[in-house]
């Protein structure tokens, strides 16, 4: 399967600071392998899908509410983004589990809603540092991505991404050894849950301090199928030297 490099900016880059960056990144990645998906804050969607028509550079948002329309202030629905040539939508990030409260069945409302309107729900799933060191890793993960996939069609495409909440931000990622063993658990629950198609054609990326010095190695391990990169996509040189690794 094609590789999927997904670049998470958070809440960082003004509508100039993302023109910038795009106009800079795409002439860096015109040779590249891997499907490359950008998801900038909200307010800079417009500029990337106007920057990076034609490169074939993707984008995705990092957050979407589980309506269409309505009274719910502060929000952005699905048919919104599918309007700003949105592909990808990030659901379930560790930011929002815990810093903004979202349980799992509202991460499973907002990835169905996502799916019905033709968006592919890039979901997270992960274990904190204390989870880990109880033995509760594998415990953890499956509860997230049964609550979030239970019924889902087969024929529908899904990324999931492990992102250890330990080692988001802190630059410390985990070991290939350490993160392909998630990764090989996931493939497992995916095909338990939904089938054994499913589980060999959903990417399973690996999140969490990914750096250009060490993203090779995460991509070589068997069930590693792509990376999701926060702080070192916030550089255009850093961040292609992630996908061209
Ligand atoms: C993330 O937030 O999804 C992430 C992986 O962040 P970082 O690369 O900065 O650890």
């Amino acid at each position: 399967m094609k590789e999927v490099v997904v670049a998470n900016w958070k809440m960082n880059k003004t509508c100039a600071e993302a023109r910038s960056f795009a106009k800079n990144f795409k002439e860096l990645v015109r040779e590249r392998n891997r499907e490359v998906v950008i998801c900038p804050p909200f307010t800079s969607l417009w500029v990337l899908q106007e920057e990076l028509k034609g490169t074939g550079i993707k984008i995705g948002a990092q957050d979407v509410f589980y309506k269409d329309w309505g009274a719910y202030t502060g929000e952005i629905s699905p048919p919104m983004l599918v309007e700003l040539n949105c592909e990808y939508v990030i659901v379930g990030h560790s930011e929002r589990r815990n810093i903004l409260n979202e349980t799992d069945e509202i991460v499973r409302k907002k990835l169905f809603c996502a799916v019905e309107h033709g968006l592919v729900p890039i979901l997270c799933v992960g274990e904190k540092l204390e989870e880990r060191e109880r033995g509760e890793t594998e415990k953890v993960v499956e509860k997230q991505l049964v609550s979030a996939l239970k019924g889902i069609s087969e024929d529908l495409k899904v990324v999931v991404a492990y992102e250890p909440v330990w080692a988001i931000g802190t630059g410390k990622n985990a070991t290939p050894e350490q993160a392909q063993e998630v990764h090989a658990f996931i493939r497992g629950i995916l095909e338990g849950l939904v089938s054994r198609d499913f589980s060999e054609k959903t990417p399973i990326l690996y999140g969490g301090s990914v750096k250009p010095e060490n993203a090779k190695a995460l991509l070589s391990q068997k069930d590693i199928n792509g990376l999701l990169v926060g702080g070192a996509s916030l550089n255009p040189e850093s961040f292609a030297r992630i996908v061209l690794c």
